[in-house]
């Protein structure tokens, strides 16, 4: 999952951006509110963290330009600003939540996991394929009642290939929501945990193919 921070406090923007990668999120940072604007254009976020006091553009901005480039992305609007009409106006601008500043961490976490889960998975407790079941809001996966030890990185690339079963999903999209822009991790990285996560879904009835030159594909197996 990759989380844009928007923010401008320094000292706040690094204990996010730290709190989250510790999370097992990819995190990237935008100082500004013109960066974010580029970074969202750029590229497509899980969620985005957004400040509204911002050098160079306001967040009401920033996220008006997110909608207007049709993006359902969620956003949770974090802001010293805390007066009703703030909130009214970041919520009809489409921002998905709303907390103010000083704020406790861990409800932030529990907040930014719960937008997550609702734009991924809809309403969906329990996602299965094949013989697996995932156990959405507890990220844990089931095969013939035991769940699978999976560390984060294979749990995040599990999720991933599984939101999008059925279709190729590229190294590059793994890379990406696993580790960001700051990214220095090869495709060798992808290769080991896509093979140890096979081995770990072997006699489940769930495959993950690699699709040369564009990704990997995770099905259930077809009888044959
Ligand atoms: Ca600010």
């Amino acid at each position: 999952m990759r989380i844009l921070i928007v923010e401008d406090d320094s000292l706040l923007a690094d204990s996010l951006v730290t709190s989250l990668k510790q999370a097992g999120y990819a995190a990237d940072l935008a100082r500004n509110g013109q960066d974010a604007d580029y970074m969202l254009s750029q590229q497509s976020y899980d969620l985005t963290v957004l400040d509204l006091g911002l050098p160079r553009m306001d967040g009401f901005q920033v996220l008006r330009r997110l909608r207007e480039r049709k993006s359902l992305a969620p956003v949770l609007i974090l802001t010293a600003r805390d007066s009703l009409e703030d909130r009214v106006k970041g919520l009809d601008l489409g921002a998905d939540d709303y907390m103010a500043k000083p704020f406790e961490l861990p409800e932030l976490e529990a907040r930014i996991r719960a937008l997550l889960r609702r734009s991924n998975w809809g309403n969906s407790e329990l996602v299965s394929l094949g013989g697996l079941s995932f156990d959405v809001p507890g990220r844990r996966v089931y095969c013939a009642g035991r769940v699978l030890d999976l560390p984060a990185r294979e749990l995040g690339i599990f999720e991933v290939l599984l939101q999008r079963a059925g279709k190729v999903v590229s190294k590059e999209q793994l890379l990406e929501s696993l580790y960001g822009w700051e990214a220095e991790t090869g495709d060798n990285a992808i290769e080991v945990y896509v093979h140890r996560l096979r081995k770990k879904l072997e006699g489940s009835g769930v495959t993950i193919a690699t699709v040369r030159g564009l990704g990997y594909l995770m099905d259930a197996q077809k009888p044959c």
